[in-house]
């Protein structure tokens, strides 16, 4: 019945248009771009970029110039279309987060047209469906759920491609060494199939329940933006608590900043996080 009923909330989800999802590309890269990957992993870490970016603010004593410089967040490999007000929210929040987490991201497209979804990604390509997003703040969380699969899908991989853990994006396979299964077991016997140990109040939102994919996204939107709401729904499950620490240990390495929006209630869930509540 649990399945029967994510299924049809996926569809319903999809269908609708009121959901932020994701999508399959054939893992077409080789392994040595993995390794590289995997190395670079290493090395970049949100405090260097902080370092950075501070080094650069005594540089250059102004606001305004400051801005400027946010605005200009690019890397080589990484083509942003998007207009001007979303371009610069995006690269933004780019500049906030490692870059190791997001490295496999080469496009994030725009897309006019009331039927385009609000948010779609792959291990590597974003699209924003701009006609279907009200405002800057929403924009923000579709763009941060998205982040989620990116680094979910192209950020965290596998160290070694030898044993299927029986998990599939689409027709790609995950591998048991997949840092993502230590997140997706919490809740999941399959990307579709709920393992039945986790109730209503062990997910972020009731669209986290739609596949292990969707829950993976909605919790880091909710790490990234607002995680004293995370920690305080955390007081009240072991599950979300073992998805909180999966964020703060495995995913920032004990580097992140607290963030604070709107508190979440206890006791119940909101939809979508991406909606604004
Ligand atoms: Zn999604």
């Amino acid at each position: 019945m649990k399945k029967v009923l994510n299924i049809l909330l996926a569809f319903v989800a999809f269908t609708s248009g009121v959901g932020a999802y994701h999508f399959t590309e054939v893992q077409d890269f080789t392994v040595d771009f993995v390794s590289q990957f995997e190395e670079e992993k290493v090395e970049l870490s949100a405090s260097v970029i902080k370092e950075e970016f501070v080094q650069k603010e005594q540089e250059m004593h102004s606001v305004a110039q400051v801005e400027l410089e946010k605005k200009k967040y690019e890397r080589d490999g990484l083509t942003i279309d998007l207009p001007e007000s979303f371009d610069a929210i995006a690269r933004e929040v780019l500049s906030s987060i490692p870059e190791s987490q997001t490295r496999s991201l080469t496009r994030i497209i725009g897309e006019h047209g009331k039927d385009a979804k609000r948010g779609l990604a792959s291990f590597k390509s974003m699209y924003i469906g701009i006609d279907n997003i009200e405002t800057d703040e929403e924009f923000r969380r579709v763009f941060i759920h998205e982040l989620g699969h990116i680094l979910d899908l192209g950020g965290l991989k596998a160290s070694s491609r030898k044993i299927d853990s029986g998990f599939r994006d689409g027709s790609n396979v995950i591998y048991n060494t997949d840092a993502s299964l230590d997140f997706y077991t919490l809740c999941w016997d399959t990307e579709h199939d709920l393992s039945g140990q986790c109730s209503d109040l062990d997910f972020v939102s009731e669209y986290a329940q739609a596949d292990s994919f969707e829950d993976f996204a909605e919790s880091y939107l909710l790490f990234v933006e607002n995680n004293e709401s995370f920690v305080e729904m955390a007081k009240e499950s072991e599950v979300l608590q073992k998805k909180y620490n999966f964020f703060a240990e495995t995913v920032f390495n004990g580097k992140f900043e607290n963030t604070a929006k709107a508190e979440l209630p206890k006791e119940d869930r909101v939809w979508d996080l991406t909606k604004v509540y």
